[in-house]
């Protein structure tokens, strides 16, 4: 599905990731989940393009449901696969996350897991190596992604800013639609290991000039990035 002319949408706003397209290739941010390979090929084939165009993955943290089809990517088509030094472990599944705390609604909650289940989320393919990077970095990739951390959600979370779509991919920095309740708007992202930090971490956003939000769960925003940190700090405050 496409955003806008160069950026494309692959899953759902239960779990998306996102291509970027440019005359020099693609680039991919995150990886969904195990099943979504077919998805990817049929989002590539409708846009005339096809795996060996993607020039790189980026994840925006290590979480399963961000790395799914990323080894396979690597493995089988030689695609370099990047990640925050300090989420290198946790996508090479060497350290797990946090189970959920705070607000659940079981109707939503089952919502995630049967996708999770359909796109085969349950045999979480962990990456065998990867690229690391670090805050502040450009890669020297199609777009030109810049690296912002936000630890928080993980320490090793990033917004990746795509200048040529006007778009800031914050992974679940932040989210749209909460996965456990069904809730939609800006709001704080659940399994967060330090929701606090999370918070304080927006800061960094507000000096990126992109007008599109795009989260790893719920639906793109549109708007002022400084009003975006706002409506989330009013909401965590509701909480
Ligand atoms: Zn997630």
């Amino acid at each position: 599905m496409q955003l806008t002319p160069g950026l494309h949408r692959v899953g759902s706003d239960i779990v998306a990731f996102h291509l970027i397209e440019t005359p020099a290739g693609i680039t991919m941010i995150d990886a969904g989940l195990p099943g979504h390979m077919p998805d990817l090929r049929a989002e590539l084939g409708a846009m005339g393009r096809s795996i060996s165009d993607i020039r790189g993955v980026v994840l925006t943290h290590g979480d399963s449901d961000h790395i799914g089809i990323a080894e396979r990517l690597r493995s089988d088509h030689g695609i370099p696969v990047y990640v925050h030094s300090a989420d290198a472990a946790r996508a090479r599944g060497e350290v797990t996350a946090h189970a959920p705390g705070g607000p659940k609604r079981l109707g939503a909650v089952l919502g995630f897991a049967a996708y999770a289940l359909r796109k085969g989320g349950v045999k979480t393919k962990h990456l065998t190596a990867v690229v690391e990077m670090n805050d502040g970095e450009t890669l020297a990739l199609p777009g030109s992604p810049q690296i912002i951390g936000l630890p928080g959600h993980s320490p090793g979370s990033v917004a990746v800013f795509m200048p040529t779509v006007d778009t800031v991919f914050v992974g679940d920095a932040l989210t749209t639609r909460n996965v456990l309740t069904g809730v939609t708007g800006l709001q704080p992202a659940p399994f967060t290991d330090d929701p606090a930090e999370a918070l304080r971490s927006l800061d960094a956003l507000s000096s990126i000039g992109a007008h599109r939000i795009v989260p790893g769960h719920g639906p793109a925003w549109s708007g002022s990035i400084v009003d975006a940190v706002q409506q989330i700090r009013t909401a965590a405050a509701q909480r």
